[in-house]
């Protein structure tokens, strides 16, 4: 198959080029660099079926030739990324969307969006279902990027519904790995970096809050398992192993050997204002429609991720 990745320099996108790639497919990664980078894909220049654009999504997208699938990752998903760049977030998300589906209908290719949990906003339902249709304010800072992926979910149901497109739509949960980028905000690269560099862990407000990480390469392959399925709802993707965010600081400075410590601090911009108290993935439609589960252990994934910032960091 020919395969176009949006955001394909990304964290998430540079590992669906790799592993589409070892299947035998041909990839074209288009990306903008806004969030990524060409180090993510520079182990794949001159691969004789990889091709990079460097283009902006929400701008018109030509691809010569013929697509079979489109999978549309092109996003600003970190909170301190969407907290800077409200107009371009909302933008990739509407916008882009729009493009990205325009092209799979022109190309009559299969279409995933890549959405996400913050579709449930601050849920008062737990674990999530798909089911559920969320608790998100609009008019907040995470507005930006909720509301634009709600969006990008309803126009893609409208491409299917209208026009009949083949979508897909994996709503992906907290996701950590290598090539994440070590100052985009997050909390994985946010713990791991201090905790490599011997410096305190900043935990937000009191760090009650829970999140449930899902190592890249199972993602990888629930997306890749979902895009093959004809499941045309929604599907939560993600590990369902919950933890408050101080007990992942300290099992992060465990995993990594640190002898830091914790600092409860309260961020002076508005990143915390509507973080979502808890958050945890029912994966009952992943698991009985895909056969997909989660394999790898948080703690085996982090060592991972701690050797990638490592080396990255220069601390080897
Ligand atoms: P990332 O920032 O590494 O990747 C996003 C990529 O999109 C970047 O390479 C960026 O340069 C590119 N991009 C942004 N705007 C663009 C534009 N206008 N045109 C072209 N490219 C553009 O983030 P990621 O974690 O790899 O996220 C990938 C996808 O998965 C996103 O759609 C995100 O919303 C979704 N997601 C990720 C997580 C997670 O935990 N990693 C959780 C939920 C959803
Ligand atoms: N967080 C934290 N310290 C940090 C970065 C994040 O305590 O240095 C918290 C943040 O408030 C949130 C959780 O960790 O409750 C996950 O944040 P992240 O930015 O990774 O993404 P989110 O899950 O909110 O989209």
């Amino acid at each position: 198959m020919r395969i176009l990745i949006t955001g394909g320099a990304g964290f998430v996108g540079s590992h669906l080029c790799d592993r589409y790639l070892e299947a035998g497919h041909e990839v074209i990664a288009m990306d903008n660099l806004k969030t990524g980078t060409t180090d993510n894909i520079a182990h794949l220049a001159g691969h004789p079926r990889f091709q990079f654009i460097n283009h902006d999504v929400t701008n018109y997208i030509y691809v010569a030739g013929d697509l079979d699938r489109v999978l549309h990752l092109a996003s600003l998903p970190s909170p301190v990324d969407y907290l800077n760049y409200p107009i371009q977030t909302l933008k990739v998300g509407s916008l882009g969307t729009h493009n990205a589906l325009g092209l799979a209908l022109a190309k009559k290719a299969r279409f995933l969006l890549a959405s996400t949990s913050e579709v449930y906003g601050d849920p008062l339902v737990h674990p999530q279902v798909e089911s559920y249709w969320g608790n998100v304010n609009p008019v907040g800072p995470r507005g930006v990027y909720d509301e634009s992926k709600r969006f990008a979910e309803a126009l893609t149901m409208a491409y299917h519904r209208y026009h009949g497109v083949e979508t897909r739509i994996v709503r992906i949960f907290n996701t950590y790995g290598p090539r994440m980028r070590a100052d985009d905000g997050r909390v994985v690269p946010n713990f791991i970096g201090q905790a490599l560099r011997g410096e305190p862990l900043t935990v937000y407000d009191r760090g009650q809050r829970t999140r449930a990480f899902c190592y890249v390469d199972d993602l990888v392959g629930g997306i890749m398992a979902l895009m093959g399925s004809n499941v045309e709802g929604p599907v939560n993707v993600g590990n369902p192993n919950e933890l408050s965010i101080v007990d992942f600081a300290r099992l992060v400075i465990e995993v990594v050997g640190s002898d830091s410590e914790i600092t409860f601090i309260t961020p002076d911009d508005e990143r915390t204002r509507d973080d979502p108290k808890r958050r945890c993935p029912d994966i009952t439609r992943a698991s009985g429609l895909l056969g997909w589960q989660p394999q790898v252990e948080l703690r085996d994934g982090l060592e991972k991720t701690a050797a990638y910032f490592r080396t990255k960091l220069g601390l080897d």
